[in-house]
């Protein structure tokens, strides 16, 4: 078993509500009603793609359990997290910036969480190589007291703190590709020299003023988080560019136990509230470089939590792709949308964003 991908998925996770509302925000007003930008199908074609391509079959599937309210409050305030039950039992709200809560969403997020410890628990007790865990609601934006972005509970920073408790991890890397900032999983490691955060996104998109390439952690943590901002437009050769430059060399000689990927694939070229312009090939190549990373330092141990990715045509081609890198096995599918890779060159003002970072972490890295 130990070769295989473990595949995580809950058909609760698709009843998370987040309304009709248009993009980021509900109905009402001037808005129509419309479909939310963060809707189930976004995700739910990606588990019917794998069901009707067969690749299923090539992959370990594991049923997830709840995170606990304690496992929770490892990241998140008491009264935050009380708050989340109360709005979900009254049948919604929304419970930060753009966090929208449903009927009985509180008990699917501690699902969603309860997806990516039971990754953690798949992957350090060898019951698999690597695993893809297709949790929503998402995390990455949530913060210790306050929802954001679609996101309640933060399922990778409480993945991480409770594989450094469980396990004694001494040294866990997180890899945040979404295209949004992950300010969530920032707030949490800020101050640790234990987790290297890594966040690579679209320069001022979401939050704002988060993501700076300038913030590097604090105390502790000074030199344990890197921000990368890359310009709209940016595609596969540029996200390359930067994994070469300083994702990979960073994440190497930092030597990690174990590695996170928060996988929002909202990078892709068709996503409505992202610009950039990655292609599954992008995704795959970026999955197969961190599985490398994995093998050679922490025998293989790599989890990818699913996170943002609003286009229900493409993450699902995207997402397939992450997954082929990491189980090491193609599956019969192509991109039916034919983008080839190596189309976009990379222009100056990408290499420049690229070196402007490089600059900042030569303070701490050998670059
Ligand atoms: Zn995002």
């Amino acid at each position: 078993m130990k070769e295989m991908t473990g595949f995580i998925c809950d058909e609760s996770y698709f009843w998370h509500q987040t309304g009709n509302g248009a993009l980021n925000l509900s109905s009402g007003g001037w808005i129509q009603a419309d479909t939310h930008a963060e809707n189930p199908e976004t995700k739910r074609r990606v588990k019917n793609l794998l069901e009707a391509s067969k690749y299923m079959d090539e992959l370990h599937q594991i049923s997830p359990r709840s995170a606990s309210r304690t496992e929770i409050s490892m990241n998140h305030e008491t009264h935050y997290i009380d708050k989340i039950k109360e709005l979900s039992d009254a049948g919604g709200g929304d419970a930060g910036v753009h966090a929208i809560v449903g009927p009985d969403s509180f008990e699917i997020a501690l699902k969603s969480t309860g997806g990516t410890l039971t990754a953690v628990e798949a992957v350090m007790e060898e019951k698999v190589q690597n695993a893809y865990a297709l949790v929503r609601p998402p995390g990455h934006h949530a913060e210790p007291e306050e929802g954001m972005g679609f996101c309640l509970f933060n399922n990778v920073a409480i993945a991480a703190k409770y594989a450094r408790q469980k396990y004694g991890l001494k040294r866990i890397a997180i890899l945040d590709w979404d295209v949004h900032h992950g300010n969530g999983t920032e707030t949490a490691f800020e101050n640790d020299n234990d987790v290297l955060f890594i966040s690579v996104h679209q320069e001022n998109i979401f939050p704002k003023n988060r993501g700076d390439i300038t913030f590097t952690g604090k105390g502790d943590g000074e030199g344990y988080n890197v921000n990368v901002e890359l310009p709209a437009g940016t595609g596969d050769e540029g996200y390359l560019h930067a994994f070469e430059e300083l994702i990979e060399p960073i994440i190497g000689q930092f030597a990690p136990e174990l590695i996170f990927i928060s996988a929002g694939q909202d990078a892709s070229r068709f996503d409505p509230i992202g610009r950039m312009l990655v292609t599954s090939n992008g995704y795959f190549e970026m999955s197969q470089r961190i599985k490398k990373l994995a093998e050679k330092h922490c025998e293989g141990r790599l989890i990818a939590c699913h996170e943002g990715g609003y286009s229900t045509a493409y993450v699902p081609f995207c997402t397939l792709r992450i997954i082929e890198a990491m189980r090491g096995k193609n599956s019969q599918v192509n991109d039916p949308f034919k983008l080839g890779f190596h189309e976009g060159p990379i222009y100056p003002h990408q290499r420049e964003a690229v070196k402007r970072a490089v600059d900042i972490q030569r303070s701490y890295w050998e670059l």
